[in-house]
């Protein structure tokens, strides 16, 4: 029998204490003078160090009280809920991370316990100012509406359309007053009540559901599927504002920074003002205020990245996974959560509703609908004249290239048409850089990583070669690296910045623009770049996987694959899935206007069924066939797998312990389980760690978790040798 924990512990009572110091769990501590309630988050002496930390429960004791120490100082923010508690603890179990790393999730927020540095906010006085000018009345109005809690000068200004010295002019006549506040302040006030778009039937009844959905107040999933350019986020925005008329919260999740100034605009247009931004792009003051005023019920809607699900909310009603099917969303590094399982989890668990967007599903949600767990809506028409490109295949084997060449003559036509039309191209291929290989043609030697099982990549504008695993770079060397030679080093194969060079070459009077991440040195910069882009300013866009996700340019009608086979080699059991939802997504970048647009992928195999699949446009075909080959290999969603990643600087020490894990799979057999492996894991070698995987593939039902820890916990790792679990990974 466990008590029902107490939400407020008196003075000298002891109290268990998670910090996120990786220590087996809480520890004990005594209630500071005034007690301490459940879910505070403290400042508690461990050795010689002040950490901070949150009340978990009671203490255990069972040793001298004597000797218990005492928690230092009560922060003013608002206490973890329990059901936040519950989804670490949740999620940590699921993933297998330890308690302390998900609590560090938690807590991201900087300076959580430094006291409140001041601003100035700007309120309605109650003078009248002497002379009323249009400007002046436009702030006194902003005031008026929306100005309860005070705006910054910046906040009130923007929103008037006047320069500060009005406001500043104002607060000399005493209309305006000017108040020392702390920095941590509230958001202004999202406004749902704002006319929306006339949505159409289809959209309409998409959105109608979604509301029946958020006004039943309990937990529910539904995958909204829906073509890109079919309205899905007018959509979910309607969902928003029902969150936001109950006084509920809504987080959206989207896959990349990118993409979040456009989406903000919208949000703007549609709720008046901005919501709160949580992403590596801001501010650690910003972070500090969006963590804090989420916590407080002062920021009704966040924008961001995965790692939002671990805020304080404290009304969460809505979670939106826009593109749900985006790799991206699997953390990789520390504790490997998927942000769409975790987002149905943490839904699950405060009553929240979950909305997965996106034009291609993941195999997973798709069969999830079909198994009736989610709600399914279904947008199928574009938005208004656009209409869905026509898709064609351009068969390589009957084209004449040059070599080191690779747009065809086909493409070349069709590019050169839609240029003269005034309209744009956009050029796609998955690879940075100038050339994925770079060879000696004096010995033959390929330059690789010293540090990774991985070739090095040749950045032209850079003038340097970098490894895409560790970020290793070197200059271009002008000898090879193996037998001296200098002046041999040849490029073999395309990547974006060679696409460039070859459509200069072709185009010569079309403006070229590439996008890649990694030639962008800010977010920022991107974001101007695309919105640029999306003007019209230019008339060729060359780019990697980068423009799949989302962006809207209207301009663009046609969209050339220059390599659809790309995805389709190598064993990874996903790889049909990516590939399908990849071309997909690029195919829909085109005709997202007015103009009908046309999607053209050049291709080696046009009889392979993804190619097919693609071409037929015929996705419920292409779901239950993929989706049957998964059955029958046992694969998820129809199975479940786990990973085991030993590295260690020592190659040998950890295909020994690979093969003693793999010799002792006693509780893995026990739940009707198999190990694979050792085998070298997808990528053998990182920044000087050799890596050795072991996949488990269970049924479906298989307690894998406990499984999973019984198994490990059988072997000591030497030193320098690290072990990581990864539950559902995702090549496999
Ligand atoms: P998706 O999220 O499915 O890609 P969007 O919601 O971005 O689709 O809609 C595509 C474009 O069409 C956007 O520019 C959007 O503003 C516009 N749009 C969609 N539905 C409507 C509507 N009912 N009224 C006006 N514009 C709309
Ligand atoms: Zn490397």
């Amino acid at each position: 029998m466990t008590q029902a924990s107490p939400d407020f512990y008196d003075e000298g009572t002891l109290v268990a204490v998670l910090t996120a110091q990786p220590l087996e769990g809480p520890l004990d501590y005594l209630a500071p003078e005034g007690g301490v309630m459940a879910g505070a988050f403290v400042e508690v002496p461990l050795g010689p160090r002040r950490v901070l930390g949150v009340v978990w429960g009671p203490g255990r004791g069972g040793f001298d009280l004597k000797k218990a120490r005492g928690i230092g100082r009560v922060l003013d923010v608002a206490p973890m809920r329990v059901e936040m508690q519950e989804f670490l603890r949740r999620a940590g179990e699921y993933t297998l991370t330890p308690l302390p790393a998900m609590l560090r999730l938690a807590t991201r927020a900087p300076g959580l316990s430094d006291p409140p540095s001041m601003q100035k906010i700007y309120r309605l006085g109650d003078t009248e100012p002497a002379r009323l000018t249009d400007a002046r009345a436009r702030v006194l109005e902003v005031l008026r509406d929306h100005g309860g809690l005070g705006f910054t000068l910046k906040e009130v200004s923007d929103l008037a359309g006047v320069t500060s010295s009005v406001v500043k002019g104002l607060v000399a006549q005493g209309a305006v007053l000017e108040e020392d506040t702390p920095r941590d302040t509230p958001f202004v006030p999202l406004d749902p009540d704002l006319p929306a778009k006339a949505l159409t039937e289809d959209q309409a009844a998409a959105a109608a559901r979604l509301r029946m959905g958020l006004q039943a107040g309990s937990y529910g999933t539904t995958l909204l599927r829906g073509v890109t350019g079919s309205g899905k986020t007018e959509v979910y925005l309607e969902a928003v504002a029902e969150a936001l008329r109950q006084g509920g919260q809504a987080l959206v999740l989207l896959p990349e920074i990118a993409l979040t100034a456009e989406f903000l605009t919208r949000v703007e247009v549609r709720f008046g003002t901005r919501p709160a931004e949580w992403h590596s792009g801001v501010t650690m003051t910003e972070r500090r205020r969006v963590w804090k005023m989420v916590g407080q019920g002062g920021a009704q809607m966040v924008v961001g990245a995965r790692s939002a699900l671990f805020l304080p909310f404290q009304n969460l009603a809505l979670i939106v996974v826009d593109e749900e099917h985006d790799t991206s969303y699997k953390q990789e590094d520390g504790a490997l959560y998927h942000a769409r399982d975790m987002a149905v989890l943490r839904a699950s668990l405060c009553g929240a509703r979950v909305v997965l967007a996106s034009a291609t599903p993941s195999l997973e949600s798709w069969a999830n609908a079909e198994a009736g767990k989610y709600e399914r809506l279904d947008l199928d028409a574009r938005f208004g004249a656009a209409v869905m490109p026509e898709l064609a295949a351009i068969d390589m084997r009957a084209e004449t290239l040059p070599s080191n060449r690779w747009i065809s003559p086909t493409l070349q036509a069709a590019v050169n048409a839609r240029v003269a039309a005034g309209e744009q191209a956009l050029l796609f291929l998955n690879r940075r850089g100038y050339a994925p290989t770079t060879i000696c043609r004096a010995c033959g030697h390929q330059i690789g990583c010293d540090h990774c099982d991985a070739r090095m990549v040749e950045h032209r504008f850079q003038k340097r070669l970098i490894c895409h695993q560790c970020g290793e770079s070197t200059a271009m060397p002008e000898a090879c690296p193996a037998c001296g030679v200098a002046g041999k080093l040849a490029a073999v194969g395309p990547g974006v910045e060679r696409l460039a060079e070859e459509a200069a070459a072709l185009f010569p009077q079309a403006r070229i623009a590439v996008l890649s991440s990694d030639l962008f040195g800010s977010a920022r910069a991107l974001k101007e770049q695309i919105v640029e882009i999306a003007q019209g300013a230019a008339d060729i866009i060359i780019g990697t996987q980068l423009v799949a996700k989302g962006h809207n340019f209207p301009l663009l009608t046609l969209v050339g694959v220059i390599d659809s086979d790309l995805g389709l080699q190598g064993s990874d059991l996903r790889a049909a899935e990516r590939t399908f939802q990849l071309m997909r997504q690029v195919a829909g970048r085109a005709g997202r206007a007015e103009r009908a647009g046309r999607a053209l992928l050049q291709t080696f195999q046009p009889e392979h069924p993804v190619i097919r699949a693609i071409l037929a446009g015929d996705e419920e075909g292409f779901w239950r066939a993929e989706a049957e080959g998964r059955r029958q290999a046992g694969v998820p969603p129809y199975g479940r797998m786990a990973g085991i990643i030993l590295s260690s600087p020592d190659m040998q020490a950890v295909f020994d312990l690979g093969e003693a894990l793999a010799r002792r799979d006693g509780p893995i057999r026990a739940v009707g389980a198999q190990v694979f492996g050792p085998a070298p894991a997808p990528i053998a070698r990182i920044r000087g760690r050799h890596r050795v995987r072991l996949l488990v593939k269970a049924p479906k039902g298989a307690a894998i978790q406990a499984a999973v820890s019984e198994w490990i916990a059988q072997v000591r790792l030497p030193a320098q040798m690290r072990l990581t679990v990864d539950i559902d990974p995702q090549s496999f």
